[in-house]
């Protein structure tokens, strides 16, 4: 009798340790915060949680399985840009590619900067003349390469660069400051969004608008093409194939139709059909004479006058292979129009590259996306800080190379 108590007694003490293990577990997993992550977690804790996933700050962390279904998030503010395909923090698979892109300009104008420099312990102020030669020869402009000789010049005078990796610090330093001027994706605030693409004829300006169109269609936007250089029928039907490969409707007139006519219809239909984005293909022969710029400014006002506060961005694109010249029309173009940014293309294709400096820093304008090839999948949003690491980020065997 006494055995039967004394194990009854037992299985009731072992039932209710157990209940109470049990529950203090499931508690703890329930009440837990999201944020009750330590920020520097002990070595020991550390080893046990599973491992985090990266993310960006602003990503917010997956719910734990198990726990309640968080409150839905408060709706963004409406004049906030739907996430377009470019609100993504640069990564280190972002920078890769891009590295990737630039391959050419790495192997140039870059690993002769950074050949310069590589393993000097002491910098003598005649390196400076020899970084002029090379920054002049990658494209970098005369004016803006004096300015950043001149900063390094003023940094050595006060026994600031002690070394190579000093001056190539510093040079970066220049380079993200002189690029920080904006960049990113189309901005989104209206529907449609209106984008006036000019520059001149060859620079990849219908090619951009192909890329452009298969991002937003990728991303669920409905996109509309507009015709505009109808002084070309090459143009016309270049437009016209990638409006069939991305399924966006293309608006076109007749052969040599007016431009303006061209871009004022499809304003209204790309407003009518509910499009979130337009863009509208410029002419781009005669840049040197006044009438072509007449011309888009022409479109630009009818462009207006079919929707108020329309074109919302007006890119300028430009061949980065053709240097200095890309500055002259850069130059000419935002004389004539109200531009909003550039896009540069053809950036796979230059050992140079270094003209993306003179852009920003001379005109002041922002790089808003960069061309690396023919394909679709080519186009890339412009960000100073990734960029600066793809195109001068240290430890790769093809900086090295050269
Ligand atoms: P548009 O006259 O300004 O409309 O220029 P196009 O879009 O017709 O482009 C002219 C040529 O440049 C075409 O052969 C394009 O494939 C090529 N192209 C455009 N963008 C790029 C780029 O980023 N990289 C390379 N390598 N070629 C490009």
């Amino acid at each position: 009798m006494t055995t039967v108590i004394i194990v009854i007694v037992l299985v009731v003490v072992a039932v209710g340790a157990f209940l109470a293990l049990s529950r203090g577990k499931g508690g703890a997993q329930l009440q837990a915060p999201p944020s009750a992550k330590p920020l520097q977690p002990a070595p020991r804790a550390r080893e046990e949680a599973p491992k985090p996933v990266a993310r960006p700050d602003h990503v917010k962390a997956p719910p734990r399985p198990g726990a309640p279904a968080p409150p839905p998030s408060p709706a963004p503010p409406a004049a906030a840009p739907p996430p377009p395909p470019s609100a993504r923090a640069p990564s280190a698979k972002d920078v890769a590619g891009l590295r990737k892109g630039l391959a050419a300009a790495r192997g140039g104008f870059v690993a002769k900067l950074s050949a310069l420099f590589q393993g000097r312990k002491e910098i003598e102020p005649a390196i400076l003349e020899q970084m002029e030669e090379v920054m002049l020869a990658g494209d970098v402009g005369p004016k803006t390469t004096q300015a950043i000789l001149s900063r390094l010049r003023e940094s050595l005078g006060r026994n600031e660069l002690r070394d190579g990796d000093a001056v190539w610090a510093e040079l970066r330093a220049e380079a993200t400051r002189i690029l920080s001027i904006g960049g990113g994706a189309i901005r989104m605030g209206s529907r449609p969004t209106v984008v006036l693409v000019v520059g001149v004829n060859g620079v990849g300006k219908t090619t951009t608008i192909g890329k452009l169109a298969t991002r937003y269609k990728a991303a669920g936007k409905k996109v509309v093409l507009a015709a505009g250089d109808t002084f070309r029928a090459a143009a016309v039907q270049q437009l016209e194939v990638w409006g069939k490969r991305v399924g966006a409707d293309v608006v076109r007139g007749k052969e040599g139709a007016d431009p303006g006519a061209v871009a004022f219809d499809a304003t209204n239909s790309a407003r009518t059909a509910g499009a979130d984005l337009l863009l509208v293909d410029t002419a781009g022969r005669l840049h040197t004479k006044v009438p072509l710029m007449d011309e888009i400014k022409k479109v630009r006002k009818t462009i207006a006058k079919a929707m108020e506060g329309a074109p919302h961005e007006t890119l300028l694109v430009l061949d980065a292979t053709t240097g200095q010249n890309a500055l002259q029309q850069a130059t000419q173009f935002k004389e004539a129009l109200e531009l909003t940014g550039i896009v540069l293309t053809k950036l796979d294709g230059t050992a140079k590259g270094g003209i993306v400096l003179g852009i920003c820093d001379e005109l002041r304008l922002p790089v808003r996306y960069v061309g690396l090839g023919e394909r679709a999948e080519d186009l890339r949003e412009f960000h100073s800080e990734e960029f600066v690491e793809a195109l001068f980020g240290k430890g790769d065997e093809d900086v090295a190379a050269a």
